[in-house]
């Protein structure tokens, strides 16, 4: 029986649904150095390791300028500021996702409009985006849910036309690629900015807060600079009201420590991807998540659409498996935005997705023996053990 990191209860291999200790081991003697090295220059904002880091994320992702802020909410909040321009306007975002993409549009001065999304990838589409739009669209937020991008190329292209702008939600999609017409697209690499969080669950994670904003617009880039310091770069003088959000220069060491292992914690997770992808083939009542041709996925999350989510959920959980539902209700049913006027039935792929949805432990270290539980106790479930 394996000892897993977690604990042991006796006769049953414990799968947590996620075990950063794990990944502690393998980082302790980078990130202590370069805390320590923190610790003893006593200069904790901005500063060598933030720049740092910005350069070697704007390379990752193929622009020109990286921005660090303090948070990947305040990474998508920034740029909405500065591209909405202090004005009004619609701003496309998907039903289904993380509270915060809609969140940054409010709080930006924007107003959300919901589209749906693709039941096979949980991703916007071209023709999702399309149907939401308005006469006073003046942006649109596609996220790269999961870990694989959506069809940005082509919803950027659209909102060209159209005068608009595209901020890529890339928090969950650090480092993932789509080949697409003989390139190869960069998630938060293809619209006018894409916005990447750090939080410790993300593929690249800090020991806390932390975000960062992409872009290949220098202008754009330079206000970002100016804007996270309350709108000044020289002291007291303020051409805009910015505010503070800057990523502190310890987040910034221990994600350059970390940064090497990206790719091989990328790679980590599709592998245990296909391991549970082979063995949960061809169960009845599983829909197995799919990857669009041409597209990398990296597995934020691992998800499964199950008929009896919450039956199988209690049985993973009673059998010592964790598991997370992300995300149980879509954003056009969230009471904050009910004067956005919806009712069930607006947007039927997000809410059945927000019934079904069931993400599977998917983390690095995970171990064959882990995975090969995980599968069993799925397979038990649905009478196929
Ligand atoms: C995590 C996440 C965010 C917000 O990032 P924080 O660092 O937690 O503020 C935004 N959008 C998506 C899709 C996310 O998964």
């Amino acid at each position: 029986m394996l000892k897993s990191p977690a604990g042991v209860r006796t006769g049953q291999v414990e799968v947590p649904l996620i075990d950063l200790t794990a990944q502690l081991a393998t980082i302790r003697d980078a990130v202590d150095e370069a805390i320590t090295r923190v610790v003893e220059s006593q200069r904790f904002v901005l500063g060598r390791p933030v720049e740092e880091l910005e350069e070697r994320i704007a390379d990752l992702v193929g622009v020109g300028h990286a921005v660090g802020c303090a948070s990947g909410t305040d990474a998508l909040l920034l740029p909405l500021r500065l591209l909405g321009e202090g004005g009004a306007g619609d701003v496309v975002v998907p039903a289904f996702t993380f509270f915060a993409t809609a969140g940054a549009v409010h709080n930006a001065g924007l107003r959300p409009v919901f589209c749906d999304v693709s039941e096979d990838t949980f991703n916007v589409t071209a023709e999702t985006v399309d149907e939401a739009w308005t006469t006073d669209t003046v942006g649109v937020i596609p996220v790269h849910l999961f870990g694989q991008m959506a069809p940005v190329e082509e919803i950027t292209a659209r909102a060209r036309e159209r005068g608009a702008w595209v901020l890529e939600d890339a928090a969950q999609a650090i480092g993932t690629v789509r080949e697409h017409g003989g390139r190869t697209l960069r998630a938060g690499g293809v619209g006018d900015a894409g916005a990447f969080s750090f939080f410790p669950t993300k593929n690249l994670g800090a020991f806390g807060e932390g975000g960062i904003v992409t872009t290949d617009d220098a202008s754009l880039a330079g206000r970002l600079r100016e804007y996270r310091i309350h709108g000044g770069i020289q002291m007291y003088r303020h051409d805009v009201v910015g505010t503070n959000s800057r990523l502190h220069t310890l987040q910034a060491a221990v994600l350059l420590a970390k940064l090497p292992w990206l790719e091989q914690w990328n790679e980590a997770r599709a592998r245990n991807a296909q391991r549970y992808l082979d063995g949960l083939a061809g169960l009845p009542d599983v829909v197995l998540p799919t990857t669009l041709p041409g597209n990398r996925h990296i597995y934020n999350q691992f998800t499964l659409r199950v008929t009896n989510r919450d039956g199988l959920r209690r049985h993973l959980d009673e059998h010592g498996v964790g598991s997370g539902v992300y995300y149980p209700v879509p954003l056009h049913l969230q009471p904050c935005f009910r004067d956005r006027g919806h009712r069930e039935g607006d947007f039927p792929v997000s809410e059945r997705l927000s019934e079904t949805v069931l993400s599977l432990p998917i983390f690095p270290e995970l171990t064959g023996e882990q995975i090969d539980t995980v599968i069993h106790r799925i397979r038990e479930f649905h009478g196929a053990a």
